[in-house]
């Protein structure tokens, strides 16, 4: 008989509790334990809160939504950079029960219009301009009621849902309700009403809906509750040992859980103060504000932490009040890593697996863990969850061995937004999200992602998962960061393409590179091609876009050799 070997499946630790409450009663609670302590610092908009001056303006906002017309379950879009308007129009819908949509900033018209229609916003936060995108301009183009009726009575032919467009710019267009309204709006409801509002809420509730970051496919609704994403902010907050001293650097985008949820959520669970270095990332800027508001932790995605390192003027920052923070969203280079703790001094700094359907984070490393496992994994379950890999018969594999991730427990989402085929293709009967990530288990239980089900490259038969060979060229001195794609070719079925950032002031040719990968790796997984960059397409998270590597790589092929790519 076959020896039993151990399945790849782990449960979290059961000793902490969940919290039972609202995002509402949570968010008082903070209030009221620490009311003079600092909540909210948003440099570029020179603005700092206590807890009590937050909870105000989240209260008086609150009332005004509620004046505005919003119902228990209606929804709320939210499209803007980081600003203090963000927290507080996350934490008042909340409050009465409204389901908060985050729109991400870098979408244009016919995204706009899709997540609008899909989510069916009866109310939409906008800011007026961002980057190179005029917010207030896509709107009259898609509503272009909006100049002639009176904000909050909209009828509009293409969003028969939406009543009407609150503008963060204090001069908007005609048709626009200025922000600054919704104080005297406030007043039109009592404290006595918005407490009969909160006690209809209910933590199982939506609460939010987050489209996905189209890294494949057609953005899906991921929606969330109360439950989901409260417990999730509060375990990333437990695992890091936040606690009322301590002052977090929140760079990622709010629109993303990683803001919202691991920020926010995680800061509003324990009383941790919550620092807005800018708009969007910018690394100077970040820096910049750790040094000044003496930050204990910091959080990023390894694209944000890589520009930071490499900053010209980061010598300057003194960055010594770091202990902690988080590293996530993508593949966490070892090296990265390494510098992180080495040259930042975030020597207690965790990597966080997750995706946005499970509210984000499922798996994390620990405190305790070792710096070899802090670096080299990304942890283990996350306390009241579980994790199994699986093969593509969906039977679990042994540990060692690679195979699917799924996740279940009080993270998963409620499923997507009016897509009950899509939410029955990614969460089975039994309660288990379908990750699409490809990871292996140790003994201990220890998680390695190895990469997305098709992220996979299969060269000659042989089998190249990206996450390896990215590691590896992060061995190299010249190399700052590498993306690997595979590409359609005739001979191997699909050739192996490296896309390359060089740090400031260092280069190599395509030649270089592929005699020193020579002798150190496999001859099959010596990339065939490279291309030099300075950027890599990415999503506003810092997730980057393998797919439009992928197009952009199979359309200069064919243009520079025809002959290798496979005839159609
Ligand atoms: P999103 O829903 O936008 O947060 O994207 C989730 C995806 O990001 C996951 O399915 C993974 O592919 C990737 N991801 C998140 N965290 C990590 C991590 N620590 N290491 C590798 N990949 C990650």
């Amino acid at each position: 008989m076959k020896p039993q070997s151990v399945p790849s499946y782990s449960q979290g630790a059961q000793d902490k509790a969940l919290l039972a409450m609202t995002i509402g009663q949570a968010f008082d609670r903070t209030a009221a334990r620490y009311p003079d302590g600092e909540a909210l610092v948003v440099c570029h908009q020179q603005q700092r809160y206590t807890w009590a001056q937050l909870a105000r303006a989240v209260d008086l906002h609150a009332r005004a939504l509620m004046a505005l017309g919003l119902q228990v379950g209606d929804r709320l879009g939210v499209w803007a950079p980081n600003c203090a308007q963000w927290f507080i129009s996350q934490f008042a819908s909340a409050k009465i029960g409204v389901v908060l949509v985050n729109i991400n900033p870098a979408y244009r018209l016919s995204e706009l219009e899709y997540v609008l229609k899909q989510s069916g916003c009866q109310w939409l936060v906008s800011a007026g301009s961002f980057k190179t995108s005029n917010y207030h301009a896509m709107l009259q183009e898609l509503v272009p009621e909006l100049a002639g009726q009176p904000a909050g009575a909209l009828d509009c032919a293409r969003f028969a849902e939406l009543r009407g467009v609150i503008s963060l710019d204090p001069e908007p267009p005609a048709g626009f309700l200025p922000w600054a309204q919704l104080a005297t709006l406030g007043g039109e409801v009592t404290d006595e009403q918005l407490q009969v509002r909160e006690a209809c809420v209910q933590f199982d509730q939506a609460v939010n809906i987050q489209y996905t970051s189209g890294t494949t496919g057609f953005p899906k609704g991921a929606t969330l509750s109360h439950h989901n994403i409260l417990n999730n902010g509060y375990m990333v907050g437990e695992s890091l040992g936040l606690t009322a001293s301590d002052r977090l650097v929140i760079p990622v985008p709010l629109y993303h859980c990683f803001g919202m949820v691991m920020g926010n959520l995680g800061c509003v669970t324990h009383g941790t103060t919550m620092i807005y270095p800018g708009e969007a990332f910018d690394p100077g800027l970040t820096l910049q504000a750790v040094a000044q508001e003496r930050a204990t932790g910091l959080y990023g995605v390894p694209t944000m932490f890589i520009a930071m390192l490499d900053h010209p003027r980061r010598a300057e920052f003194d960055l010594s009040s770091l202990r902690t923070g988080i590293m996530a969203g993508a593949t966490c280079p070892i090296e990265v890593m390494r510098r992180v703790i080495s040259e930042m001094h975030m020597g207690e700094v965790q990597i966080a697996y997750g995706m946005t359907e499970t509210s984000p984070v499922s798996i994390q490393t620990g405190p305790a863990d070792d710096l070899e496992l802090r670096v080299t994994t990304v942890g283990r379950t996350q306390p009241q969850l579980e994790n199994k890999l699986i093969d593509a018969e969906g039977n679990v594999v042994a540990r060692g061995e690679i195979g699917e991730l799924c996740t279940r427990g009080y993270s998963v989402m409620l499923g997507y937004w009016n897509n009950s085929q899509a939410t029955a293709d990614a969460i089975d009967g039994e309660g288990w999200m379908h990750t699409g990530d490809l990871a292996q288990m140790d003994e201990q239980g220890y998680v390695r992602i190895v990469g997305r089900n098709k992220d996979m490259i299969i060269r000659g038969g042989e089998n190249i998962y990206p996450r390896e060979l990215e590691e590896f060229f992060f061995t190299h001195p010249a190399v700052a960061d590498v993306q690997i794609v595979g590409v359609p070719d005739a001979k191997y079925g699909e050739e192996i393409v490296a896309w390359i950032k060089f740090h400031p002031g260092h280069a190599a040719n395509e030649l270089e590179l592929q005699t020193w990968c020579k002798s150190r790796i496999a001859h099959f997984k010596t990339p065939r091609y490279f291309k030099f960059v300075d950027a890599f397409p990415m999503t506003v998270t810092g997730k980057i876009q393998k797919f439009k590597m992928r197009e952009i790589s199979i359309q200069e092929l064919e243009a520079r050799e025809p002959k290798a790519m496979p005839s159609t």
